[in-house]
């Protein structure tokens, strides 16, 4: 018997954690953190003793925030690419930085879970589970995972993302019968545009905005996106000043140490060395008097340096503002989008405001497609999404391809 528990991530995204109990081993896919603001909120608990392996599909801390809490009372196992370990130290410690206060672990948690961090290649095993991995193509270093529980196989997507951009190839999914499949849901209601589409718009928003004597912010997540827009100006040949700062710029340089984990290595080095890095607040000062691209976290304007940048541009009808990432209803970013407004006395901004959907998840056509293609029809969680996207993805594979499929919510088990 094999007892799949959902701990977080059902109907809802963040806080990612799947319980997998076998007849005597048990494994946990991903522990992650919802920040409501600077409050974290936790996936349901797992006594720590009782688990034989953790596997951390990707950096993000809506996978990986919560873990370093098994470290405070014991020692489990636990499994990452190598770049999944430098970039999830990163994000943790920033968290550890904004919301210590809220978080039941702290520094000397994380580095007990970095130190037992377990590097992994492609295969390896847990006990008598047998794991295969495969890469994502969600952010460097992401994977997704099948697992053989005596010969019953149980396939989870982590984020994925199957088409090609400019930083990563596309992600892969397994070629073999299986028996349950745990997928991601967060655009199962929309297409993306097609990536050149996007690539496009960006380069000529921001030739409008700086031949007109503007500056340009854009906002972006420091893992990932950062590094897909500095491959996407490189690319397009991207003439003007492009300027790198924040936590955007620690995280760049340890993608940068890992070749193989990326599309097009020499690509993102020589944007890297293209672009100019700031060191300090003179700088800051100084790119600001001519127009240029700055590149910043964070990617909702939640904090870091893009708030600063934001405070002296807003009101400068030649600047503009270009997001690059989804902006979770009630961030600052978000409203910026939807009503123009920004800061706590939300006044109208005078910059010229622009979105461009560079997601890294697949969208609704890629997610059926990848759930078409999976063979042994295999029944199908629905997770990571809204309420409507998890039932929305769930009732198609229902009615479309004819699987058995479900939206659960944390708390939620299956039998297998
Ligand atoms: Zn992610
Ligand atoms: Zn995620």
């Amino acid at each position: 018997m094999i007892k799949i528990s959902i701990l977080g991530g059902g109907k809802e995204v963040g806080r990612s954690g799947f319980e997998i109990r076998g007849d005597d081993t048990t494994i946990l896919l991903d522990y992650g953190v919802m920040l409501k603001g600077n409050r974290p909120i936790f996936p349901l608990s797992i006594p720590p003793r009782e688990i034989d392996g953790i596997i951390l599909t990707h950096a993000h801390l809506d996978h990986s925030g919560a873990l370093p809490i098994f470290y405070v009372s014991e020692n489990p196992r636990i499994y990452m690419r190598p770049i999944t370990k430098e970039l999830t130290e990163l994000l943790i410690r920033d968290l550890l930085h904004l919301s210590a206060y809220f978080l039941p672990y702290e520094a000397l948690e994380l580095k007990l879970m970095i130190e037992k961090a377990r590097k992994i290649k492609r295969n390896f095993k847990i006990k008598n589970i047998e794991v295969k991995t495969f890469n994502s193509g969600h952010i460097p270093g992401s994977i997704n995972v099948l697992l053989n529980i005596n010969g019953k196989k149980i396939w989870y997507s982590g984020d994925i993302n199957t088409r090609e951009t400019a930083l990563l190839n596309k992600g892969e999914i397994p070629n073999e019968e299986i028996d349950f499949a745990i997928i991601e849901s967060t655009y199962a209601l929309v297409d993306h545009p097609p990536r050149e589409e996007c690539e496009r718009k960006l380069i000529k928003i921001l030739n409008e905005v700086i031949e007109g004597g503007g500056r340009v912010l854009i906002p972006a997540f420091s893992v990932g996106r950062t590094q897909e827009i500095l491959c996407v100006l490189k690319k397009h040949n991207f003439k003007y000043p492009v300027v790198i700062d924040g936590m955007s710029r620690a995280a760049t340089k340890i993608i940068a140490k890992w070749p193989n984990e990326l599309r097009d290595y020499k690509l993102l080095k020589s944007a890297m060395s293209k672009a100019f890095w700031i060191k300090g607040q003179k700088d800051r000062d100084r790119v600001l008097k001519r127009p240029c691209v700055i590149i910043t976290s964070s990617g909702m304007l939640t904090g870091g340096a893009s708030a600063y940048y934001m405070d002296i541009m807003r009101n400068n009808e030649k600047d503009c503002v270009v997001l690059v990432s989804y902006q979770i209803p009630g961030t600052p970013g978000r409203t910026l989008l939807d009503e123009k407004v920004y800061g706590l006395n939300k006044e109208k901004v005078k910059c010229r405001v622009e979105w461009i959907d560079f997601s890294s998840h697949c969208g609704r056509s890629e997610l059926l497609k990848i759930i078409k293609s999976l063979k042994g029809n295999p029944e199908v969680l629905c997770i990571h999404g809204d309420e409507n996207s998890c039932e929305g993805l769930a009732n198609e594979i229902k009615q479309e391809i004819g699987l058995k499929a479900y939206a659960p919510s944390p708390g939620e088990s299956f039998i297998i």
